[in-house]
């Protein structure tokens, strides 16, 4: 696995281009069962992938953290929600609350999450290929693809399944 994420920023890189045209064409017209064929290419793509393995997401980028998750998470912790807010997050250039440092804290050593019962929802959604309309996330998709494996397999299989 590691000679693949070591590799990944570099062939995401190669693919950029193409990948960009494939979305701003999908953007102008897309099949009807789009959604079902990226429910498909998903779940096939993750059955082959072994999140535990990889954790690429929690060592390099950080979710954002809703309200409702620093509620739930605080409450998991048995924290304060402005107490965890002040030890865990900060608020970036954005205006989002993210993670204060990666490797995200709450990862284990054996790659679990640690809260994972109540983990951000943007967690438990990356890197988000299942999601409906999925094409038009695509400035998002093209950061992932460089982070997470699965991400870019299910794009390389979706630019060969789906004709633009
Ligand atoms: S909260 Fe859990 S799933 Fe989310 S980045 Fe941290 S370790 Fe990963
Ligand atoms: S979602 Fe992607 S980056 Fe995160 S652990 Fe799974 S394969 Fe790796």
């Amino acid at each position: 696995m590691q000679d693949i994420l070591n590799n990944l920023p570099d062939k995401a890189s190669k693919e950029r281009k193409a990948n960009k045209k494939f979305f701003a064409k999908l953007r102008k017209k897309s099949p009807k069962n789009l959604d079902l064929i990226m429910q498909d290419l998903h779940e096939e793509t993750f059955n082959e992938i072994n999140c535990l393995e990889c954790a690429n997401c929690c060592k390099t980028t950080g979710p954002l953290f809703t309200g409702k998750d620093v509620d739930r998470i605080a409450k998991f912790l048995k924290m304060k929600p402005k107490d965890f807010e002040n030890k865990y997050l900060q608020v970036d250039e954005e205006n989002d609350l993210v993670l204060k440092s990666l490797p995200c804290s709450f990862l284990a050593e054996d790659n679990k999450c640690l809260i994972y019962e109540v983990r951000p929802k943007a967690c438990a959604e990356f890197p988000h290929t299942d999601r409906k309309k999925f094409h038009q996330i695509s400035h998002l998709t093209l950061k992932n693809v460089a982070i997470c494996p699965a991400a870019f397999e299910i794009v390389e299989k979706m630019k060969a399944s789906v004709k633009v």
